[in-house]
């Protein structure tokens, strides 16, 4: 028995899924949950806005880049 070189890692940290609040018929067929990973909810959070995503925190929804107009 020995140590593997490159084990496969565990996962740990955070993911996101984002489904767009708004009917849109420009949406792709599966394009939802878009996901986002980090190690916080705070950092997943970040990267889905970096992309044009609006987090509504009060409603816990979210808006995606071609229905928010970014
Ligand atoms: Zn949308």
């Amino acid at each position: 028995m020995y140590k593997l070189r490159n084990p496969c890692q565990f996962a740990s940290g955070y993911t996101l899924h984002l489904y767009c609040d708004h009917a849109n018929e420009s949406h792709d067929f599966q394009e939802f949950p878009r996901e986002f990973t980090g190690e916080t909810f705070a950092e997943c959070t970040r990267r889905a806005q970096s992309v044009g995503w609006s987090i509504h925190y009060k409603t816990r929804t979210a808006t995606c880049p071609k229905c928010s107009g970014k």
